[in-house]
């Protein structure tokens, strides 16, 4: 008979409420506990899970299954936002320093594969150079135009065309 654990219910992790013990264990004997989520699901959750101490390396629970995951998605949007920010920034910026030495039509391409893809766009010029030293527009998915063994300033004009 495991010893039994101290009553927990109605501590409050996160988004979760501890409602009731559960006769589940872990492998080392902590009990699970059964929490509602304040979006009204309710999940089982080992003992040392839960715990205000967010120092800890072991991952806490703060939230049911499908909630933690909308914080995860979250979480990477919100981090990839920032990067993808940036990177239009630095694309920008590098762009800014390369007028007149590349084709005008370079510089209104899109920043970044992202951003030609929102514009529905093939083409991008991060001011960049490729792996092999090209200073070319990129064509998403695609890598460098010039790697690629197009004539770059023929595939700008070409786009801007159809485009
Ligand atoms: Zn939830
Ligand atoms: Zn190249």
């Amino acid at each position: 008979m495991p010893s039994k654990p101290r009553n927990r219910v109605g501590e409050v992790y996160g988004k979760l409420t501890v409602i009731r013990a559960s006769d589940r264990r872990t492998k080392s004997g902590n009990a699970y506990w059964w929490c509602r989520c304040s979006c009204g699901q309710d999940r089982e959750v080992p003992g040392d899970k839960l715990s205000h101490n967010s120092a800890r390396k072991k991952p806490l629970v703060t939230a049911c299954l499908d909630c933690s995951r909308e914080f995860q998605v979250e979480g990477v949007c919100a981090k990839n936002d920032r990067e993808e920010r940036q990177r239009r920034i630095d694309a920008e910026a590098r762009r800014s320093l390369l007028k007149g030495d590349v084709p005008d039509g370079w510089l209104s391409l899109p920043l970044t594969d992202a951003h030609a893809r929102e514009l529905g766009q093939v083409l991008f010029f991060r001011g960049t150079l490729c792996l092999r030293g090209h200073l070319a527009p990129y064509r998403i998915n695609g890598g460098c135009l010039t790697c690629s063994g197009q004539k770059p300033s023929a595939a700008v004009q070409h786009d801007d065309a159809s485009g």
